[in-house]
């Protein structure tokens, strides 16, 4: 008889589902026009009516099934209970097919830790710009991103009616990365995508330095991961702590499934068990392509002004 699916798979079927599930909350929550706009920090650092129910959404969905994986959300909420129109308890079949990758198909509930970010771009959400914004979920194994799913509600959204709203990327170290076409950036052209609504002197300087042909400011760590892989920009420069592992956890995952690299500006990995500091300190640098020719030209200067 066939062997039932590893738990990795499984996690990753029912991630892709949840995932779908919370592009639709996002998307009622926009257009039911009541955003619930809660300043965490500070005026750049926002949280809406759909990062909250997103996060109630994904947490209690995962935590039914696999009651014994550690799930670390964003968002602070009270413990209120989750009403049951939240709950999804779907999985994609076509990825339960899949077979697991050797070394992941002995983990257990215990061992996997996974980072949900409801809602990555909450600043553009809130500005209409609606295709900046994507919802992660990211599965650590031993410290490290082995697999995410990665939706974005509003993907074709500017396409018009005929073409469908939202798609969702997910993959699998050691198994690839789907759900988008993978593209080279142009080559011989240094582009570089970076924040845009948490800009800093240094932020700027660590460009600069780069000497880029061009700078694309856009929302998002999602966003900015989905901009290298599929070609719109060769590398991810953020010389600013401010990112924390939910934004970095299911990019990295979908970025080293396919080649590519990221790490802090100094060239350190980063880490991802359940006890780790959430901030990513020293900032974020990525590429699919020609990872080390960036981080070579980070100035001292630079890696000096962020400590890990
Ligand atoms: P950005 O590239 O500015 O969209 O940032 C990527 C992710 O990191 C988003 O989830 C941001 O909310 C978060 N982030 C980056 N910088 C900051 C900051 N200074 N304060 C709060 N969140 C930040
Ligand atoms: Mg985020
Ligand atoms: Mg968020």
């Amino acid at each position: 008889s066939m062997a039932s699916p590893a738990l990795l798979m499984r996690v990753v079927a029912s991630a892709y589902s949840v995932a779908e599930k919370a592009a639709t909350i996002v998307r009622n929550v926009m257009a039911a026009g009541d955003l619930g706009i809660v300043e965490k920090t500070g005026a750049n650092d926002l949280q809406t009516k759909a990062d909250r129910l997103v996060q109630m959404s994904i947490c209690a969905s995962l935590a039914r099934k696999f009651p014994k994986v550690t799930i670390i959300g964003e968002e602070e909420l009270p413990s209120d209970e989750v009403t049951d129109e939240l709950i999804e308890d779907g999985h994609c079949e076509e990825i339960l097919k899949r077979t697991c990758p050797a070394q992941y198909t002995g983990i257990k509930e215990e061992e996997l830790v996974i980072w949900v970010d409801p809602l990555d771009g909450t600043k553009e959400y809130t500005e209409g710009l609606l295709d900046h914004v994507t919802v992660l979920i990211g599965i650590a194994y031993r410290g490290k991103a082995i697999a995410g799913v990665i939706n974005q509600p509003y993907y074709n959204y500017e396409a018009g009616a005929g073409a469908v709203l939202g798609r969702t990327i997910w993959g699998v170290l050691g198994m690839g990365a789907f759900g988008f076409q993978l593209t080279e950036a142009p080559a011989g052209k240094h582009i570089i995508v970076t924040t845009r609504s948490h800009s800093s002197t240094l932020v700027n300087d660590c460009i600069s330095a780069l000497n880029p042909d061009s700078v694309i400011r856009v929302g998002g760590a999602g966003n900015k991961i989905i901009q290298l892989i599929e070609g719109k920009a060769s590398a991810y420069v953020f010389a600013s702590p401010g990112c924390k592992k939910w934004d970095t956890c299911a990019p990295e995952a979908i970025l080293h499934a396919v080649g590519g690299k990221i790490t802090d500006i100094h060239g350190n990995s980063f880490q991802y068990n359940k006890d780790v500091k959430h901030m990513n300190s020293a900032g974020v640098l990525a590429a699919l392509r020609n990872y080390d020719y960036y981080a070579s030209r980070i100035p001292n200067t630079v890696k000096q002004s962020l400590v890990p």
